[in-house]
């Protein structure tokens, strides 16, 4: 697997602390892709510590989700400045490391979370394109692509915001339980 430590591909670089790695368990059927670390993360280097963090394992335990059941990393693996979007060429220069974990993990779900790392992935795998306001209809349905099977999920940060979808994206988390411990959900057959 590429390792990002000390990566200059993008100007990203300049402004961070750390490069987060992804983290969890190697051997996973289920890789959550999310955006980009938070502040709490690069001070810490440690995936989903800070507001997201304590959000996500939330969200994991209505899914009876433990940490080391399943592998996390981020679309971008540097900080983005102010918490703003990710630019097209961040995620090009560092969709590298992503790629690589996906070869090296070759889990059989992958989970993006939030609009950039769902855009991404359906670009890479062929899935039609849809804009910002058309992600919300994608978020809790199943795709399948180039051998992979793709399962968009709001980003945990989103209910911070949004606490009057929590409902929906905890039916969501509770699906992604079943697949860790079951391969699938029975809600999807
Ligand atoms: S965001 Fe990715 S490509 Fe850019 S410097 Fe960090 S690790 Fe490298």
């Amino acid at each position: 697997m590429m390792n990002p430590e000390g990566c200059t591909r993008c100007r990203l670089s300049e402004t961070r602390r750390h490069v987060l790695r992804g983290e969890g368990n190697m051997h996973a059927d289920v890789m959550l892709i999310a955006q980009a670390p938070g502040r709490m993360e690069d001070s810490e280097n440690r995936m989903f510590i800070g507001p997201s963090g304590r959000m996500l394992d939330r969200l994991m335990a209505c899914g009876n989700i433990r940490r080391d059941e399943i592998y996390m990393t981020n679309l971008v693996k540097c900080t983005l400045p102010g918490n703003r979007k990710p630019k097209q060429r961040e995620i090009d220069a560092c969709s590298v490391y992503l790629e690589s974990e996906i070869d090296e993990i070759a889990p059989k779900w992958l989970v993006p979370l939030g609009y950039y790392a769902t855009k991404y992935l359906f670009a890479r795998y062929g899935l039609p394109p849809f804009t910002r306001a058309g992600f919300s209809a994608l978020v809790g349905r199943v795709f399948s692509a180039g051998g992979r099977t793709l399962f968009p999920a709001s980003h945990p940060a989103f209910l911070l915001f949004h606490p009057e979808a929590a409902a929906g994206v905890e039916e969501h988390f509770k699906k992604i339980g079943s697949i860790v411990r079951h391969g699938t959900d029975t809600a999807f057959s």
